[in-house]
Order: C-alpha cells, then sequence, then structure tokens
C-alpha cells in the first residue's frame, strides 16, 4: 500500500517509479480508501499495540493506493527498498527515506512473509484484478 500521507503528499507518481525501477512487476493495482473495519480487519495483529487506535485513524484518513507487487525474492527486496519502519532511520534511497514522514506516517506498506502477501493480496483484490 502507498499510504495516506504518501498520497496526500503527492508520491504516487515517484513512489511508483522507485518501484518499478527496482524490477517489481505490478500485477493488480487500485486507488481506493479503507472503512475503519478494514483497516481494524488488516492491522488486526497489532490490536494490542498502544498505537493502534492512531494506525486506524491514520490509515483511514484517506485514499491509499493498493498493488500486488511481483519479483523473485518479492518480500525480503521490497522490504529492502522501503527501508525501516520509522524513515529517521531509514538507508539513503530506500521510499521511507525519501517520502515518509515519521514512524506512524512512513508511506508505504510492505508484506512481511509470502503468506501475509497471499493474505493481504486477497484482502485488497479479486481473483479477476490480478493479472
Ligand atoms: P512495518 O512492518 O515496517 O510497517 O512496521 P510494523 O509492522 O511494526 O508496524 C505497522 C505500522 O504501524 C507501521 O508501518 C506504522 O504505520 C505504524 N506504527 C508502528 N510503530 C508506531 C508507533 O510507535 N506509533 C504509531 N502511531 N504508529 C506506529
Amino acid at each position: 500500500m502507498i499510504k495516506p500521507d504518501a498520497v496526500e503528499n503527492g508520491h504516487i507518481g515517484g513512489i511508483l517509479d522507485k518501484i518499478t525501477s527496482a524490477g517489481f512487476k505490478i500485477v493488480a493495482m487500485k486507488y481506493t480508501q479503507l472503512s475503519r473495519r478494514d483497516a481494524q480487519a488488516f492491522y488486526a495483529i497489532h490490536k494490542e499495540r498502544p498505537f493502534f487506535g492512531e494506525l486506524v485513524d491514520f490509515m483511514t484518513r484517506g485514499p491509499i493506493v493498493s498493488a500486488i507487487l511481483e519479483k523473485d525474492n518479492a518480500v525480503e527486496d521490497f522490504r529492502a527498498l522501503i527501508g525501516a519502519t520509522n524513515p529517521a532511520d531509514a538507508a539513503e534511497g530506500t521510499i521511507r527515506k525519501l517520502f515518509a514522514t515519521s514512524i506512524a506516517e512512513n508511506a508505504v506498506h510492505g508484506s512481511d512473509s509470502d503468506e501475509n502477501a497471499a493474505i493481504e493480496g486477497a484482502f485488497h483484490f479479486a481473483g479477476r484484478e490480478i493479472f
């Protein structure tokens, strides 16, 4: 996902350029907005964390871009491309270093395993939307 902060700040094009330039193929993509129910379900793993309410407020406050990306070693390579959760700790040239503003508003989400990538892909897309 390209998160609401990055959409608000006009970074959709810049982020997609970094992604495709790094060799990822976009196999599904949409411009959409999460409901509170969507965000609570997507981030259910964090529901006991103190920032859960803030996270849901943030992720629902405006539109996002969701996408499924394909590449060899995609999960690990995408995590490297986006950088650390906190942009202050992210390596130079990473998407979060370039486009994120804080640990909360960090521009992009990337799946953390192949298993979660499959679950998250099915959360956002019907089979007929995946190419
Ligand atoms: P990620 O896998 O790098 O996205 O990081 P996590 O799974 O640890 O956290 C999920 C998301 O929760 C992050 O991308 C942030 O948007 C948000 N988040 C993480 N830590 C904090 C925090 O301390 N405060 C707030 N408000 N949000 C946070």
